[in-house]
């Protein structure tokens, strides 16, 4: 089976690892700082603080930015569920805008649309490794005189005109096990802010500068050195890993072409570091169906993600989340089918997944009968009326 994700690490990383074991500093220390310095230089931003998760990040940027209870935030629905746990953990209330098709992020058209007086901050969440139009959600901010906080959890390396994800404005990157930049857990925050990133330091040990000199209440979300320790190594490597990626994603976008979906692509004015590559199938197409096809030939595939983030109980009647009407959002949720593009496929997986969909594609079987005119005499399933 070729797999959605694999997390396949070298020598550098077992010696990198090796190292702080021996060391016998565990807990945040030297490792920490030079990653935090590299990723900092990364981004061409004066600061990265590393915290514990991607999800943590979100929150002390949230903080850090004075946002809560009160307030409100804008964001994707179309986003991993983090996005608006790290929202209602500050306090604040989330609303949603509506994302496009063509880059999967929120719009500065779609922000605008959801703003209301009590709106103090924008969260774009770069989704599968792009950006959005930061130019325009950035123009909108500032008319508005709303913070901008980037979900980059899955967009580190990608840019805007040049510019980097994570140089908008308060940058949050997850190290999650499966992100193309991996720690096993782990998130950075980054920011042009002195006094923020001063804040950040603080918030994450306890408010401590000095030992037992507490400056505010403070958490501990730091990160460890064993885990700055795993991240470093690849932070070397990291562009032969987006280039991989890229070449990947071209070739099965080439490989896919003329096929009921639409492949993803890299817009205009960005640089796509393809954490995912995800197709919008056709509406008359049964996703489940093609799924297991895929399965049946070796290919796996992820849907990320399945429905919008508020399309649960615990948030349907949760009174700090307020629902709008995204009904892009709701027919990609529907529609988006991820396929392996990671940067350990060989040639011959790549061939193997352009051979299989295009065959599973093919196949009338793959088609929801029920919105056909003709359904070959079968019965449509239950699953038909569910978009
Ligand atoms: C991974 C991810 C997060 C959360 O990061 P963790 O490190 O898992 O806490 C937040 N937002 C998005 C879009 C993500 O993909």
């Amino acid at each position: 089976m070729i797999p959605i994700t694999a997390v396949k690490l070298g020598s550098e990383v077992e010696q990198s690892v090796l190292e702080v074991i021996r060391s016998g500093i565990l807990a945040q220390g030297p490792k920490v700082e030079q990653l935090e310095r590299e990723f900092a230089r990364a981004v061409s931003v004066p600061h990265a603080i590393a915290v514990n998760s991607g999800t943590t990040a979100l929150v002390a940027a949230i903080e850090a930015a004075g946002i809560g209870p009160g307030d409100e935030v804008v964001t994707s629905p179309f986003t991993f569920v983090a996005t608006v746990n790290a929202i209602l953990e500050s306090g604040a209330a989330v609303r949603f805008a509506d994302i496009s098709r063509a880059d999967f992020c929120v719009t500065a058209a779609s922000v605008e649309a959801a703003l209301s007086p009590r709106t103090r901050a924008v969260i774009p969440v770069y989704l599968y490794g792009q950006c959005a139009d930061m130019p325009g959600i950035e123009a909108t901010a500032k008319r508005h005189g709303l913070a901008v906080i980037e979900d980059a959890a899955q967009a580190f390396g990608a840019t805007v005109d040049g510019r980097a994800a994570g140089s908008f404005g308060l940058g949050c990157f997850s190290l999650y096990a499966t992100k193309n930049l991996t720690a096993g857990e782990g998130g950075i925050i980054t920011t042009v802010d002195d006094d923020i990133a001063e804040r950040l330091r603080l918030d994450r040990n306890q408010g401590m500068r000095r030992r037992y000199e507490y400056f505010q209440v403070g958490h501990n979300r730091r990160l460890t050195d064993l885990a700055a320790a795993v991240a470093l190594p690849q932070l070397v490597t990291y562009p032969q890993t987006v280039k991989q990626r890229r070449l990947n994603a071209e070739r099965l976008a080439e490989g896919l072409d003329g096929l009921p979906l639409r492949t993803p692509r890299q817009l205009a004015d960005r640089e796509h570091v393809w954490h995912q590559f995800t197709v919008q199938l056709a509406p008359d197409i049964d996703r489940d169906a093609v799924a297991e096809a895929l399965a049946d030939r070796g290919v796996g595939t992820g849907v990320y993600y399945p429905r919008l983030a508020h399309d649960y109980d615990c948030y349907r009647e949760h009174p700090r989340v307020i629902r709008t009407s995204t009904p892009v959002a709701a027919a990609v949720a529907a529609s988006c089918l991820s396929l392996p593009v990671h940067q350990h496929l060989t040639e011959a997986d790549l061939n193997q997944i352009v051979e299989a969909v295009r065959t599973v594609l093919r196949r009338d079987d793959v088609a929801r009968r029920v919105d056909r005119g003709g359904n070959h005499g079968r019965p449509p399933r239950s699953s038909d009326q569910s978009i």
